[in-house]
């Protein structure tokens, strides 16, 4: 066994997988025996507004116990769920047949929040979806300015919010197509303006996909859940 290899076992016994819904240790991750049936796939297609034009693709409604654990994992740092929830996630693209050839990128948080969170959340997704996927994951875009949180605002003022705040930041020579990738979609605009930065930059968006799809598309849910997030 390589040092690595008693590093990984050491960090498992430490710090073993837990079940996203009732904490209980978990072998492998993911839903324990008595919580399975709350493992609740909803797949769920829609395109998402200008200026990205683009289809977007979650497993999950952003509902009941699901959007409960999302919320440890985003705000309470449970970033041990990653691995199960990109696995649902590359299972999605797959079942469309999305993922072949393709990069996968994360949206972005801005170095403020990186530093209040202490990880990307939308980033650990897209690794572990692109270790089931067996393609790359690339961080091609940055967030280069602070914009007021979204959860405040009117959805006009939503979608003027997050015009110019990201910026690619390498890749400009990409030529595979990307797969975008964000956490909760709810009304759309951030990964719309993802999609149209990095489009602007001569690269190629295939599609988006996040692992949950608030059901109410002017955005409620989340609203209020970044709010909890922010308690
Ligand atoms: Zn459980």
């Amino acid at each position: 066994m390589s040092l690595w290899d008693w590093g990984q076992t050491l960090l498992a016994l430490l710090f073993p997988e837990r079940c996203p819904f009732c904490d209980a240790i978990s072998v492998g991750g993911g839903p324990c025996e008595s919580c399975a049936s709350l493992d609740h796939e909803e797949s769920c297609a829609r395109d998402l507004p200008e200026p990205g034009n683009v289809p977007c693709f979650s497993p999950f409604r952003y509902d009941g116990e699901i959007r409960e654990a999302i919320l440890r994992f985003k705000f309470r740092g449970r970033r041990d769920y990653a691995s199960w929830f990109g696995g649902k996630i590359a299972k999605e693209l797959l079942r469309r047949d999305l993922s072949r050839n393709a990069v996968l990128t994360p949206v972005p948080i801005s170095a403020g929040r990186m530093r209040e969170r202490g990880y990307n959340q939308s980033l650990l997704l897209a690794r572990a979806a692109a270790r089931v996927l067996e393609i790359p994951c690339v961080e091609l875009l940055e967030k280069v300015s602070e914009n007021q949180t979204q959860h405040l605002l009117s959805l006009e003022e939503r979608r003027k919010n997050v015009r110019h705040v990201y910026r690619v930041k390498n890749g400009k020579a990409m030529q595979k197509e990307i797969i975008l990738l964000d956490d909760i979609v709810t009304t759309g605009y951030t990964l719309a303006e993802c999609a149209a930065t990095l489009r602007e930059a001569g690269l190629h968006v295939r599609c988006c996909a996040a692992l949950a799809s608030a059901a109410d598309r002017d955005g409620q849910a989340g609203q209020e859940d970044e709010k909890r997030g922010k308690l």
